[in-house]
C-alpha cells in the first residue's frame, strides 16, 4: 500500500501518519520527494483494510493506493528463502539439480524396471512414469491405469527411486496419490482449477507444468491456486511453449528459468524432453537449462525409444542418458567453482 501525503503536509502531520501505521503493527518506509512525500507500507495481514480506511480520512493524506501482490503465496515477499522440498533427503531446490527420468509411460514390468535400474545407476534421484496418459488422440496408448502405479510402486521398491506420476482427473486423486512420491500436473491442467485446488488439499509435493500457452502469470497464479489451499510444496516446469516455430514440437522457453526464480521462491525444474520433442536436442538444452539455474530435470530416457508407446522420438538410449548425467556432473562441479569465485569477488 503506499501512501501519498498532501504537498502541503507539515513534519507533525507527516509523523502523525507514521505513528499510526506503526502502532498498527506495520512497517513504513519513507521517500521525501520535492513535491509530495510518499510513504510505503509493509507487511500483509489483517487490518490492513481497516488501516488504509483510516488514512484516508486524513486531510493531509491525498490518496491510500493499494499495490496488487498477485504473488501472495508463491513470491519472495511471502517466503525470503527458497523452497526446498525434501523427499527423505532428496532436496529438490536445493544446492544439487535433482534429476528426474524414465519413460514417458509406464509399458510394462520389463521397460518400467529396466529403465529404473539405468536411470538410478546413473544418478537419476527420481523416476518418472506416466500411468494415466494425456494424449492428444483418444486413439492412441492411454496409459496403464492403476496397473502402472503398481509397476512404479514396484520400481521404486527395488531402486529406491522416487516416483513422479501424473494426476490427469480429480477422479483418481486418491489412487495417485497412494502410490506416488510427487503428483505432476500436465500442461493441459494447468488452468484445471478444480484440480489444482484438490492437489492444494494433500500434502503430497506437486510439480505443476506450465501450459503450453501460458505466460508466467498464469502459471504462477496458477500455482498460487495449489498454495492457497495449503499444500506449500510445489514446484514448477517449463516443458515449452507454442510459439510460431514449426521446427521443434514446442519451443523451450530457458529464459523462463531464471525469470520465475526472479519473482518466485519455489523451485523450477526443466524439461527438455517435451520442450523440443527431439532426443537430439534434449542433452544440449539439458546442460543450457542447468546452466541457467534449473533447480532439476525431468527427462524421458526409454531403453528401445523406437518402440515406445509414446515419445519415442524425445526419448533417450540409456547410453546417451548415461553419457548425458557425466557431463551434467562434471558441468555442476565447474558451475559450483565460477559461483564460489562470483561470491568471493563480491
Ligand atoms: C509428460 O510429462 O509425459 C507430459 C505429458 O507432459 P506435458 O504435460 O508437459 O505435455
Ligand atoms: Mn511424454
Amino acid at each position: 500500500m503506499i501512501i501519498v501525503m498532501e504537498s502541503n503536509a507539515t513534519e507533525s502531520e507527516l509523523d502523525e501518519i507514521l505513528e499510526l501505521i506503526e502502532e498498527e503493527g506495520f512497517e513504513a518506509h519513507l521517500s521525501p520527494g520535492v513535491e509530495k512525500t510518499i510513504i510505503g507500507l509493509i507487511g500483509d495481514r489483517e487490518g490492513k483494510e481497516q488501516l488504509k480506511e483510516r488514512l484516508s480520512a486524513y486531510e493531509q493524506v491525498e490518496k491510500v493506493i493499494p499495490v496488487l501482490e498477485p504473488y501472495k503465496l508463491t513470491g519472495w515477499k511471502f517466503s525470503r528463502q527458497k523452497t526446498v522440498i525434501d523427499l527423505d533427503g532428496v532436496r529438490i531446490g536445493g544446492k544439487e539439480p535433482v534429476v528426474m527420468a524414465g519413460p514417458c509411460s509406464v509399458e510394462s514390468k520389463e521397460q518400467i524396471l529396466t529403465t529404473a535400474r539405468i536411470v538410478n545407476e546413473a544418478g537419476a534421484e527420481v523416476l518418472r512414469g506416466g500411468a494415466f496418459k494425456p494424449r492428444t488422440s483418444p486413439y492412441s496408448f492411454q496409459g496403464l491405469g492403476e496397473k502402472g502405479l503398481e509397476l512404479l510402486a514396484l520400481a521404486r521398491e527395488e531402486t529406491g527411486l522416487k516416483v513422479i506420476t501424473e494426476l490427469m482427473d480429480v477422479e483418481h486423486l486418491e489412487i495417485v496419490n497412494e502410490y506416488t512420491d510427487i503428483i505432476q500436473i500436465g500442461s493441459r491442467n494447468m488452468k484445471n482449477y478444480a484440480l489444482l485446488k484438490k492437489v492444494g488439499g494433500l500434502d503430497t509435493p506437486v510439480m505443476l507444468k506450465r501450459g503450453m500457452a501460458s505466460t508466467i502469470k498464469d502459471w504462477l497464479l496458477a500455482a498460487e491456486y495449489i498454495m492457497s489451499e495449503g499444500n506449500h510444496q510445489v514446484m514448477l516446469c517449463e516443458r515449452g511453449i507454442k510459439t510460431f516455430c514449426e521446427d521443434t514440437r514446442y519451443t523451450m522457453d530457458l529464459s523462463a528459468i531464471p525469470l520465475v526464480q526472479e519473482k518466485s521462491h519455489l523451485p523450477v525444474i526443466a524439461d527438455p524432453s517435451h520442450g523440443t520433442g527431439r532426443w537430439e536436442l534434449v542433452a544440449p538444452m539439458a546442460r543450457a537449462a542447468i546452466a541457467g539455474g534449473a533447480d532439476g530435470l525431468l527427462m524421458e530416457v526409454h531403453p528401445r525409444p523406437k518402440e515406445a508407446l509414446s515419445d519415442g522420438q524425445q526419448s533417450l538410449k540409456p547410453e546417451r542418458f548415461e553419457n548425458l548425467m557425466d557431463e551434467l556432473h562434471r558441468m555442476n562441479r565447474a558451475l559450483a567453482e565460477v559461483e564460489n569465485s562470483i561470491s568471493s569477488a563480491l
